[in-house]
């Protein structure tokens, strides 16, 4: 197995201090036809160090730093419940569309009659996907998404007469959910799953009360398994008054195919920054709007996009809304790019799910002999292997994470969920070539293979890429930020 990257012309790159020389420029103007004057200093300051530098200069040094770069733009990128999937470029274009990119936000709503339409086409179309009719786009991310729904829990418990303190969170839940239940102010109740890796309708039965409000589910959940017992599950809450949340952060398996209204849903969460076509990572801008069942429409926030007049409009007569959870419209250029995506995709939408979690099933059928497969059953969009049978050889999975580098991957999640020991965690997304597939697949096998006959490559992994192995304790405890 050869890597599919290579060792040459990747370039050292100074700082731009140590690059400049005095006089250099990027630009040429004609020679003044006035005398020249010194900038007042009182009031323009000493200004600051910029090296001078030629264009070349500039375009190369910023190149250059970009090759350093690894992005699903340059190679299969197999993040597990992350969806760091391959964007359409068109949907791209479209949010750069001057009307879009360029409207002020305080724009009256007469005038902003294009994007206020695109809202609510797209609330139409989430609600289409999911099941559930009645959505809000404001949520600047999942974990925003997470807390929008919470706040409705407990608003809607209150409006019952009596809000609930407790929630149930299942072991194989995303992080954030307890994380968003707590700062709601519930107390989270930890779910252990069983041994198939799902819940246990019977211990929801035991732990569900008149003081729970209900249950966060991620579903699929993040062993990438379907919770197939939702459905009991969601009786069962529902017949002690709690409601039923669903984390949809992975979407991607299931868009267009499951109708989570059916599963006894009652909200839901999407990431339209994983699954509907907007690149992330790097902390950057999210949306993670909300879907709701009928009857908890009147909870949700405010201002509203409703049909008006011919047109449509910003409404905030909502008496029983949780209130506002984002300036303005939210991020308007992500949600672009989703109804961008959504018309583009129109009924292959649910094809990308299908090859999504085909390719996903391909990857856990073809290394399960090597790599030690803990649930041993159909998955979803990713596959979960551990380092079990590496450990005879003292390989773990992050030695096979760092010589995925070498092979020109990007390394998968691991050691997460935290339910399974030394987890690696891979999700193809639905984009990738059969022959990308086997290429990973390929690396992956011969990993597993060096780790039997030349242990010490693993363990100075990565050796062909730019920086070598980090200590990443000493990043963590002494982190050098100034370059
Ligand atoms: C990513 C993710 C979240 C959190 O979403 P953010 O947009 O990062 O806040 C929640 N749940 C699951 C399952 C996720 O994968």
């Amino acid at each position: 197995m050869t890597s599919i990257g290579t060792t040459g012309l990747v370039f050292n790159e100074p700082l731009l201090w140590e690059l400049g020389a005095k006089g250099r420029c990027g630009f040429s103007l004609p020679r003044p036809d006035v005398p020249a004057a010194d900038a007042d200093k009182d009031l323009a300051g000493e200004g600051p160090d910029f090296p001078d530098l030629s264009e070349p200069e500039v375009v190369r040094h910023y190149t250059r730093l970009s090759q350093w770069n690894f992005g699903v733009d340059s190679g299969m990128y197999p993040l597990g419940s992350c969806t760091m999937k391959y964007n359409p470029k068109t949907n791209e274009r479209q949010a750069s569309l001057p009307g879009f990119a360029g409207a002020h936000p305080l724009l009256p709503d007469s005038m902003a009659q294009g994007i206020l339409r695109l809202m609510h086409e797209l609330q139409e179309a989430l609600a289409e996907i999911t099941g559930l009719p009645a959505v809000t786009l404001q949520p600047a991310a999942g974990a925003h998404g997470e807390l929008t729904g919470m706040l409705i829990f407990y608003a809607y418990h209150k409006s019952k007469g009596k809000p609930r303190s407790k929630i149930l969170i299942p072991d194989t839940a995303h992080g954030t959910n307890p994380a968003s239940a707590s700062l709601c102010g519930y107390k989270s109740i930890p779910l252990a799953s069983n041994e198939e890796g799902v819940i246990d309708p019977a211990a929801v039965a035991e732990l569900m009360d008149e003081d729970t409000a209900g249950i966060m589910v991620t579903n699929p959940n993040t062993l990438g398994l379907f919770e197939k017992n939702i459905r009991e599950v969601a009786e069962t809450v529902h017949s002690r008054g709690g409601l039923v949340y669903a984390d949809g952060a992975n979407m991607n398996a299931v868009m267009g195919i499951v109708d989570v209204s059916q599963l006894g849903v009652d909200v839901l969460h999407l990431n339209l920054h994983k699954t509907f076509s907007t690149p992330h990572g790097g902390g950057g801008p999210g949306a993670g709007p909300v879907c709701v069942t009928k009857e908890l429409e009147p909870f949700l926030p405010v201002p509203r996009v409703v049909q008006k007049d011919q047109g449509y409009a910003l409404a905030d007569d909502f008496p029983q809304s949780i209130g506002r959870l984002h300036a303005f419209h939210g991020n308007v250029a992500i949600l672009v790019r989703a109804y961008s995506y959504i018309l583009s995709m129109g009924p292959l939408l649910k094809q990308v799910s299908r090859y999504a979690v085909l390719n996903a099933n391909y990857i856990k059928e073809r290394l399960k002999d090597v790599y030690h497969l803990p649930y041993d059953q159909p998955c979803m969009h990713e596959c979960v292997f551990t380092d079990k049978n590496l450990h005879a050889h003292k390989v773990s999975t992050l030695d096979v994470a760092k010589r995925l580098i070498d092979y020109g991957f990007h390394p998968p999640t691991i050691y997460f969920p935290l339910v399974v020991s030394g987890a690696i965690m891979i999700e193809p997304t639905e984009s990738e070539t059969r022959q990308t597939l086997d290429g990973f697949i390929g690396a992956m096998r011969a990993i597993a293979a060096e780790a039997a006959e030349n242990r010490q490559l693993l363990l100075d992994a990565p050796v062909n890429a730019k920086v070598r192995r980090l200590d990443e304790t000493l990043a963590a405890r002494k982190p050098c930020l100034s370059g």
